[in-house]
């Protein structure tokens, strides 16, 4: 059998292994199967590569373009899937493993790539909150606004999920701009090397975007800058090592870490057998317990019962427990395949003795269990284990070790308090879990736990066909954890990306923001065209393009005849005496839709044109009642451009309407979607 060449990809060249790399072995047949790593890895030239060159060729392009650049990764990936499942089944890992792993991990990658093209501009610069008023006349303003660092990512992953630890961590790097050196855990570095291979091959990448270290990083922490950043998974006393590193502390660079977690499952007190929220609680335990042989950061690591539920627990895990086989998983039969390796065989086993000198086991048995279609001595292979332990608040272990395998133990609790003090002694966790259908369970454990947890998972009857399980962290949803989690937090949507950037604080006048934001401020120079805005395409228009019209004369009579029309006769419409009795009115006063319904009467172009729809108003705020007599005069000015797809883009219009006394009435963003051509 011949003995694979682990590569890395070394600024636009890929490096074979060298005669004393790391060796890899099979987890199922123990077998040799890869060597990685080189003591010669050029670290200088990668990070020079990724800085001068990655870097410049991603910041050369907007949100959008790098939001279709990631969504062309992933459908290039998935084209490759089968690849990539073959190669995986050595890590122990199952198909159905794979499925979390690889389409887990290319599926984040869509999620991405939506989310940048429908929540980032098409633009170089990202824009954290509004607009913030830092002068009494408007001339002098603020705006946070995020742009990539000019460094490099280096990402230092775990062995459990080769393909999703590394997609998770490269599309919000690429989306924000930034270079990424990924270096996966060596133990399953062939499947990432295989993923690496492929998406470099694709040429969607521009170049510089990745690289690749197989085997050891060498000496490159040591030469990052206050540009780059380090995103690490693993054991909490590797992050450790190399957060602390001084030159890493010196130079503030940014550390994002997710390392072990003590995650728990409650089972509500309202859960009791019996209920569907039970035989719930039964299945997820199971599947948190086994899947990935319970390689998972998120895996259920303490089970948290009422005293009077323990032994009906016990009994439902034990009977489900007994269906999982093990062995080969390859075979298709198979529920649970091996650990990555002997190493880890070795460290599950030992911290599973450590948590049962305070637990009695009472499902499985690491020297007796079947192994089908493997060598169970060769292989990597244990059995879920399932312990007891009646004295949570005297016991240390059961909240401390974790047992990086398909090991959880039980734990009484007196009341609802008592659970949240227990699963707070994780001192902090990616993932804690209840099982309820109780919604101020849901709320106290809210309260009382979520400062110890990055994500709280609530399942029940009403959620369960639909929910996504407590061990999947989405790419929606932020993944991380405070204290021994790591206190970092990855994706979150864009919240993920901002890892990548450098959020910076802008004051200047409102035509300096719009300079630099692309997006016109209240304030900024107005630019008239003579052609009606209406009638201009898409790109035509220009941001802080306006449009004026004005005035128009609100009498007594159009405001009957609306409360009529539309059956809207508020009181504050039709009843003067009333109207003055109310604070905010000086009596009666025309409806505020009446005088948005006017702002459209009077700034539309009636005609067929470029604009296609209007699809909505955003922010909208009445500022001063308008009294019949009185008059409105109406400005539009075209705000921000946003392309949508190969037809139309969305235009964000700025519209103010003012009295006679140029008093601000109101004020809204006008939604249009207009054509690229003329119609
Ligand atoms: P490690 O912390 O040893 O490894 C994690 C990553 O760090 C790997 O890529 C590893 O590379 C790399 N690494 C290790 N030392 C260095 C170094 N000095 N410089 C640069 N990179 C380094 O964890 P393991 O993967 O060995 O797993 C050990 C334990 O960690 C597990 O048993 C489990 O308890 C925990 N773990 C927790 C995870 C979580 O998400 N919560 C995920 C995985 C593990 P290499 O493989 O080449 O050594």
């Amino acid at each position: 059998m011949s003995i694979q060449n682990v590569k890395s990809f070394v600024a636009g060249r890929w490096i074979d292994a060298d005669t004393n790399a790391r060796a890899i072995h099979s987890a199922v047949s123990g077998d040799l199967i890869a060597r990685a790593g080189t003591d010669n890895l050029d670290t200088q030239a990668m990070l020079d590569h990724a800085r001068t060159v990655g870097g410049a060729n991603l910041r050369a392009l907007t949100f959008h373009d790098r939001a279709k650049m990631i969504k062309a990764l992933a459908a290039h990936l998935s084209l490759h899937k089968q690849r990539l499942y073959d190669i995986s089944f050595a890590t122990g890992a199952t198909q159905k493993d794979h499925y979390i792993d690889i389409d887990g991990g290319i599926g984040t990658m869509f999620v991405f790539a939506s989310k940048g093209r429908r929540e980032m501009p098409d633009a170089q610069v990202y824009l954290d909150g509004e607009v913030e008023q830092l002068s009494r006349n408007g001339t002098f303003l603020g705006q946070h606004i995020c742009t990539p660092l000019q460094g490099v990512a280096v990402h230092i992953n775990a062995f459990n999920f080769p393909i999703w630890g590394m997609l998770e961590k490269l599309a919000p790097t690429l989306l924000a701009g930034v270079p990424a050196i990924v270096k996966p855990a060596t133990a399953s570095c062939y499947v990432a090397e295989l993923a690496v291979q492929i998406m470099l091959e694709s040429g969607i990448l521009p170049e510089g975007a990745l690289q690749l270290v197989s085997g050891g990083l060498g000496d490159m922490l040591t030469r990052l800058g206050n540009q780059d950043v380090v995103g690490f998974t693993g054991s909490a006393s590797t992050a450790f090592k190399l957060r602390s590193d001084p030159h890493i502390l010196r130079n503030s660079i940014r550390f994002v870490a997710e390392q072990d977690s003590l995650n728990a499952s409650i089972l509500g007190p309202d859960a009791v057998s019996g209920t569907p929220e039970f035989d719930l609680f039964i299945k997820e335990v199971t599947k948190e317990m086994t899947t990935k042989a319970g390689q998972k950061c998120t895996a259920v690591r303490r089970v948290f019962v009422p005293q009077n539920q323990q032994e009906a627990v016990i009994e439902g895990l034990r009977a489900s427990l007994a269906k999982i086989t093990i062995g080969n998983p390859t075979d298709g039969s198979i529920r649970m395949g091996a650990l990555v390796s002997a190493g880890q065989k070795r460290d599950v086993l030992q911290k599973a003795a450590m948590i049962g000198q305070e637990a009695e086991r009472v499902f499985g048995d690491p020297d007796n269990f079947d192994v089908i279609g493997a060598d169970a001595d060769k292989g990597a292979f244990v059995p879920p284990m399932l312990f007891h332990c009646s004295t949570p608040d005297t016991a240390q272990n059961v909240h401390d070790v974790e047992a990086f395998g398909p090991v959880s133990t039980v734990m009484p609790y007196d009341d609802l308090d008592h659970a949240i003090a227990l699963t707070n002694r994780g001192q902090g966790s990616l993932v804690a879990s209840v099982i309820t259908h109780d919604g101020d369970v849901a709320r106290k454990v809210a309260m009382g736990a979520g400062a110890f947890h990055g994500r709280l998972y609530f399942n029940n009857r009403d959620s369960m066909k639909e929910s996504t399980g407590h061990g999947s962290p989405l790419p929606h949803m932020v993944h991380g954890g405070p204290g021994r989690a790591g206190g970092g937090e990855e994706m979150g949507g864009v919240r993920g990306v901002m890892h990548y950037m450098q959020r910076t604080a802008i004051q200047g006048s409102p035509d300096i923001l719009t300079s630099i934001s692309g997006k016109w401020v209240p304030g900024a120079t107005e630019i008239t065209h003579d052609d009606h805005p209406f009638t201009r395409i898409f790109h035509e228009l220009v941001i802080g393009e306006t449009h004026k019209v004005g005035p128009r004369v609100v009498t007594s009579d159009d405001i009957a005849h609306f409360a009529e029309f539309t059956g809207d006769t508020f009181y504050a419409h039709m009843d003067d005496a009333a109207a003055k009795r109310n604070p905010f009115f000086p009596g009666r006063v025309a409806h505020g839709y009446l005088l948005l319904s006017f702002a459209a009467g009077m700034f539309v172009q009636p005609d067929e044109g470029p604009v296609l729809a209007n699809t909505g108003l955003d922010n909208l705020r009445f500022m001063k009642p308008v009294e019949a007599g009185e008059s409105i005069n109406v400005r539009l000015t075209v705000k921000h451009k946003t392309p949508r797809n190969d037809e139309y883009g969305e235009v964000r219009w700025h519209v103010t309407l003012t009295n006679q006394a140029a008093e601000l009435v109101a004020e809204y963003d006008l939604l249009t979607m207009n054509a690229y051509d003329a119609r």
